[in-house]
């Protein structure tokens, strides 16, 4: 066997192709100095570093979101706990949302102040006081970490008043998983680094699990070292799947903000539900800020059921279309009962705590299904359970 690999002769490939190495080799001495000392050509090292593909897809990304640059990184959690760990040391506090996604909580609560962090959190229900216990911190705090909308409420947070009561010099994240672009650009409301967990809208195929960092290139260097060190990354054909991904992105997202605003009204109409959170809905308590940030409102309806939990388990029993399964952005519609999935360690005292009823639904409408099919599967569910009540 001979060491070097054959030239590509396809250059003129319209897609680039997909690297998939651990490796890279350098011809001689001339091409370790060039490539690797002084950097006065670009070359790959070693996969952990870097791979052409993820560089493609990452450029594309960070055109997405109107960023300086971007990283892909092994999930969102990755994403998320590189970019803490980055941005954070012992004895910074920081501020989140006690509606943060339940892991993200689990890093803040659990992982970082064994690192010294100390940590604040309150409610995003009230988007005033929100901003109100930000500035009584205001001078003491060195990140705040924000989600919108929030899961299964989805509550939204007023951004740039956030920014202000913060003050300028505070480093600003924002969790944009149910909410990416075309629906919300994070980055022009002054946040520092936008976090998305691609496995769910971005990668849109309910196939493959990545995470995404999105900022200024100097902070985005930062995050860089820490991946090149801690090695949270993901390989050449998840970036390839990726990057194939968002070139459907605005069709899948305006397909589901479609699906999205129809089911939630006919939801709303329904005499067995008693509330319908979608960020669409004037009855939503967010709306205005919906209007204000948001330019769609995705795929995700949360609702509550005017029903026990086993008649609530009933309905979505009956349920035809939707699988049972947690995720959203995918192709197929996936539905959870919230007290008996996401939430089913929490006593009723946390249920109560956190505004989640044993009647709660969580529906994420996959773009490949038809919304009519959609509406006459709940029709059915739901006027059968409540006919046996
Ligand atoms: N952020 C939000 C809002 C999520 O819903 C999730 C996963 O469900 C994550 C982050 C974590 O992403 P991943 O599952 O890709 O690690």
């Amino acid at each position: 066997m001979t060491k070097h690999r054959s030239t590509d002769a396809y250059t003129n490939s319209i897609e680039a192709p997909t690297y998939q190495s651990a490796s890279y080799y350098f011809n001689n001495a001339d091409h370790v100095k060039a490539g690797l000392h002084d950097r006065s050509e670009p070359a790959g090292r070693y996969g952990r570093y870097s791979n052409p593909t993820w560089i493609e897809v990452e450029n594309k990304l960070s055109e997405l979101s109107g960023a300086e640059s971007s990283l892909l990184f092994a999930s969102g959690m990755a994403a998320h706990v590189t970019a803490f760990l980055t941005l954070l040391e012992a004895g910074d506090e920081v501020v989140l949302p006690s509606e943060s996604y339940r892991q993200v909580r689990n890093v803040f609560h659990h992982i970082l102040p064994k690192f010294g962090v100390k940590v604040h959190e309150f409610s995003i229900r009230d988007p005033d006081a929100f901003v109100a216990n930000i500035a009584a911190l205001r001078g003491k705090i060195k990140l705040v970490h924000l989600e919108m909308p929030s899961s299964p409420h989805m509550y939204l947070i007023d951004v740039a008043r956030v920014r202000e009561a913060a003050g300028p010099d505070v480093l600003l994240t924002l969790d944009s998983s149910f909410s990416p672009p075309p629906n919300f650009h994070a980055l022009r409301h002054g946040v520092d680094l936008v976090l998305f967990s691609a496995t769910k809208y971005l990668s849109g195929h309910g196939d493959i699990v990545c995470g995404v960092a999105s900022g200024r290139e100097e902070l985005i260097e930062k995050l860089r070292w820490y991946r090149d060190t801690t090695g949270p990354i993901t390989d050449g054909n998840t970036a390839f799947l990726l990057r194939r991904s968002l070139y459907t992105l605005q069709l899948r997202m305006d397909r589901v903000n479609a699906m999205g605003l129809e089911v939630a009204r006919y939801l709303e109409g329904h005499p067995a539900v008693d509330r319908v959170y979608y960020n669409g809905l004037e009855s939503h308590p967010h709306h205005k800020l919906a209007q204000q940030y948001l330019n769609g409102f995705g795929g995700v309806i949360t609702f509550e059921l005017k029903m026990t939990e086993e008649q609530t388990a009933a309905v979505v029993d009956r349920l035809q279309v939707p699988f049972m399964a947690s995720n959203f952005g995918a192709p197929h519609t996936l539905v959870e009962q919230s007290t008996f999935f996401t939430y089913f360690e929490y006593s009723e005292e946390e249920l109560v705590s956190i505004g989640v009823p044993r009647g709660t639904v969580r529906l994420a409408l996959g773009y490949s299904n038809d919304v009519t099919a959609i509406i006459k599967d709940l029709d059915q569910a739901l006027s059968h359970v409540q006919g046996q009540a």
